[in-house]
């Protein structure tokens, strides 16, 4: 039997075994576009096409849990399908398993210790100068400059909960695989590929320099957050830009709703309403709710936002949306010692809050 490190796999041998040997009906990963430029989110049937496909290429044409969410969520599939998700996509995916949007039955999931990504308008198959300089910061274990700044403050990089696990930080993405296999599921598979499950993957030295990097890039990136949202001139102002068009939540894997609330009939006012509403006020910003908005999405999501990056990423005014919901998130996390995504049989905070809890708050 090959063991893990002498089985020479790389990754096209192992999304070919993934068909092979595993029988899966599909692959879903990120793929090249026939532009030769940039990538999407695919779901591969057929063996011919692994060499187009590309799951470490780092940037996050969508957020996959909202891809497979959309896949899985009226039923599972009927037959076996591998995603390849990032660790943020991992965890999008159990929150939406925890509020019914997503369905784990025949899915086998990848995931990998991941260096992050650069923002999607930003990086191209064609930039080999970027993509050189990534892989080298992801053999060495540091954070590649240009890369987004809620990945650069990402601590939850290493996945958990997959069937497969593939180590590459300190390790370089060009090695052979380092696979390991934390699910029984995962310990199946690796028999069926002939892989040695009971070898442990060692842990790189540059994943615990690259945490230490992080934790502080995190520190100050909330820091920076928390001294921009002061006050609520602070927040009005950061949203000043926003021109409403709610792409950051149709963007959002956890913003699941078919219907937004903010995009109801109850946000549709007749002329009176803005006439009284200018009347109070001298003037009127039009869009209204600009930053009732935020707020509401804050009230609803925070305690599952998963910092993955996506609201900012679709911005098309440059706020930092995602680095805001983090900081925000977090602390709400904090208050509810909850993890969005860790434990999939953690119930969400909401739905066992009890009366008697956060009393503190109430006056
Ligand atoms: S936030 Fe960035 S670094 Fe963290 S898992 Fe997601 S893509 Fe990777
Ligand atoms: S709010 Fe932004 S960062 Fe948080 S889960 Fe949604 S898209 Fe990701
Ligand atoms: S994507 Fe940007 S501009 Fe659009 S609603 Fe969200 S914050 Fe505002």
């Amino acid at each position: 039997m090959q063991t893990l490190f002498d089985s020479r796999m790389t990754m096209a041998d192992f999304i070919a075994a993934l068909f092979d040997k595993l029988e899966v009906a599909g692959v879903a990963a990120i793929t090249k576009l026939p532009s030769g430029e940039k990538t999407a989110y695919t779901l591969l049937a057929d063996k011919d096409d692994i060499e187009d496909c590309v799951p470490y290429f780092p940037a996050m044409p969508a957020n996959a849990a909202r891809a497979v969410s959309k896949l899985t969520r009226e039923a599972p599939p009927s037959k076996q399908v591998a995603v390849f998700l990032r660790p943020c996509e991992l965890r999008a995916l159990t929150e939406l398993v925890k509020i019914k949007q997503a369905l784990l039955d025949n899915l086998f999931i990848i995931s990998f210790d991941c260096a992050g990504v650069f923002p999607f308008q930003e990086i191209s198959l064609s930039d080999e100068a970027k993509l050189k300089a990534y892989r080298d910061a992801v053999a060495d274990g540091k954070n590649c400059e240009g890369i987004r700044p809620v990945c650069n403050a990402c601590t939850r990089f290493v996945p958990e909960g997959a069937d497969i696990a593939i180590s590459f930080i300190g390790r370089g993405l060009d090695e052979p695989l380092a696979l390991s296999f934390p699910s029984e599921k995962g310990k199946e598979a690796a028999k069926i590929l002939g892989l040695d499950s009971s070898d442990n993957v060692e842990t790189s030295p540059a994943l615990e320099t690259l945490a230490e990097a992080r934790k502080k890039a995190e520190g100050e990136l909330t820091k920076k957050i928390e001294e921009t949202l002061a006050g609520t001139d602070g927040l009005i102002s950061v949203f000043d830009k926003c021109i409403s068009c709610h792409a950051c939540s149709y963007a959002c894997p956890i913003c699941y709703c078919k219907n937004c609330y903010f995009d109801s009939q109850t946000f549709e006012y007749f002329p009176e309403s803005y006439f009284a509403r200018m009347g109070e006020k001298g003037a009127l910003r039009l869009p209204v709710d600009r930053v009732l908005f935020h707020l509401g999405r804050l009230s609803h999501m925070s305690l599952s936002c998963v910092a993955c990056g996506m609201c900012e990423d679709v911005c098309p005014v440059n706020i930092p949306v995602a680095q805001i919901f983090k900081t925000a998130g977090t602390r709400a996390q904090a208050l509810f010692d909850y993890i969005p995504g860790k434990n999939p049989d953690e119930p969400l905070p909401l739905l066992t809050y009890a009366e008697t809890e956060l009393e503190e708050f109430e006056d």
